[in-house]
């Protein structure tokens, strides 16, 4: 019967004991700082690549202890590859809190871990279930997505539907096991109910299924109309030293690209000018070329447009926050950043 969290939960507990993902993560009996660790990992970055990297991460931050003693620079040059580079930061001023204010032990209720930095409703239901078997749901796009089906929720987005898959996953969460049931929500969605092209025929909730039953899987759930994003002119500064190092800033705590390294940028109308002023150097075109390198990217809200200055002419004073790198160093470097070195490295060779 569609809608029946009984049902369903045996099926997806049923589920994840035969056929639950093999992930570094999982195996053994996990601590809650490998939960934890894992959690924030995957809040915005693929399986594949979390499970590439987990390992490594954890090898050298093997407790909430080392994690703590670190410094932010050394966490972050850890984190190379993972992206979004704020969560690194988040994560090592979450360690130094559960060390110095928990005497290094874990909130074990999902109340406490919202406390923390860096960890909001869903990871803190996450690690909450996984790691202290609290009956609490853990539901982001993923989970959202499956639940609409289950429940054939055909409705827009907002806080009528929200509060429909929140009911539902609580009431799934009520088991002797909550972080299987969460797990095996989260293996459902990555296995069979895909975005596109559900794979209902195998999937092990199907029975209890609105969707499936309806027929219309794919169409769920119904999307927030979509808006454009805005347009960001940038102006960005290759500046290399006598030595060929690159001159590369860092950005504040807040705001866009939070935190992450960049070759000096300016934004908004006027960009390159006032880029001159704050570094002191007069800008060219890379190789007297026409046009400046242009380089597109896009954020969640944004589209960004960049050109491309170079100069080789140091700045006498180097702004704050900012030192020479090797130019093929690109730790911590935002995406944009990354994108605006391999242009003018393709400039210089063509
Ligand atoms: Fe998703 Fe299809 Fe499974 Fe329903 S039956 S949960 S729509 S994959």
């Amino acid at each position: 019967m569609s809608g029946d969290p009984d049902a369903t939960r045996r099926a997806l507990e049923a589920y994840y004991r035969r056929h639950a993902r093999d992930l570094p993560w999982r195996r053994g009996a996990p601590s809650p700082y490998a939960i934890w660790i894992s959690e924030i990992m995957l809040q915005q970055t693929q399986v594949a690549t979390v499970t590439e990297r987990f390992t490594a991460f954890l090898e050298r931050f093997p407790t909430v202890e080392t994690l703590a003693a670190a410094g932010e620079d050394a966490v972050c040059e850890a984190w190379a590859g993972l992206g979004y580079y704020r969560r690194a930061r988040n994560l090592h001023r979450a360690a130094v809190c559960i060390v110095e204010q928990h005497d290094g032990r874990f909130p074990n209720d999902m109340k406490g871990l919202r406390e923390l930095p860096g960890i909001g409703e869903y990871t803190a239901g996450a690690i909450a279930s996984i790691a202290f078997s609290e009956q609490v749901p853990a539901v982001d796009g993923n989970a959202e997505r499956v639940i609409c089906r289950l429940l054939g929720l055909a409705g827009p987005p907002g806080a009528k539907r929200d509060r429909a898959v929140k009911d539902f996953a609580s009431a799934l969460a009520r088991s002797r096991a909550p972080g299987v049931v969460n797990q095996a929500l989260m293996d459902v969605s990555a296995a069979f109910c895909l975005p596109r092209s559900p794979r209902c025929e195998a999937c092990p909730v199907e029975a209890s299924c609105a969707a499936r039953a309806a027929g219309n899987a794919e169409s769920l759930p119904v999307k927030a109309e979509k808006r454009d994003r805005k347009r960001l002119q940038v102006a960005i500064a290759y500046v290399t030293g006598t030595d060929g190092r690159v001159l590369a800033e860092q950005r504040p705590t807040d705001g866009l690209w939070a935190g992450q390294w960049q070759l000096p940028q300016n934004e908004g109308s006027g960009a390159k000018a006032k880029l001159e002023k704050r570094l002191g150097v007069r800008l060219a075109i890379a190789r007297n070329g026409r046009e400046p390198i242009a380089v597109r990217h896009l954020l969640t809200h944004r589209e960004v447009v960049a050109k491309v200055y170079t100069s080789a002419q140091a700045p006498e004073r180097l702004p704050s926050r900012s030192r020479w790198r090797e130019s093929d160093d690109t730790t911590g470097m935002s995406a944009l950043a990354r994108k605006a070195l391999v242009a003018v490295t393709a400039a210089k060779s063509s």
